[in-house]
């Protein structure tokens, strides 16, 4: 009998995992082209301004605890979004 190996991919945490440390988001507005992929995946820390680019929303520079901010920041196409620990 063959015995098959499997390799086990670590499983992303789904869920809360511990609190969030606060972070300083940039966002380099001369880079941002608007696709609005950081307002789809954090809704709750950016938004798309009037001119369509991303701003942080108002008292959310700090990442508002969300887990997704780093996500967000991968997400954007032209990488515009810095994200880093306070
Ligand atoms: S994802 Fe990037 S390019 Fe799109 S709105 Fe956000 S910062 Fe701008």
């Amino acid at each position: 009998m063959v015995s098959a190996v499997r390799s086990v991919r670590p499983v992303r945490p789904v869920g809360p995992v511990g609190p969030v440390r606060p972070v300083h988001i940039a966002i380099d507005t001369g880079r941002c082209i608007g696709a609005g992929q950081c307002a789809l995946t954090a809704p709750d820390v950016f938004t798309q301004g009037d001119s369509g680019f991303s701003e942080v929303l108002p008292g959310r520079e700090d990442g508002n605890g969300n887990p997704l901010v780093r996500d967000a920041a991968q997400a954007c196409p032209v990488a515009a979004i810095a994200v880093r620990l306070r």
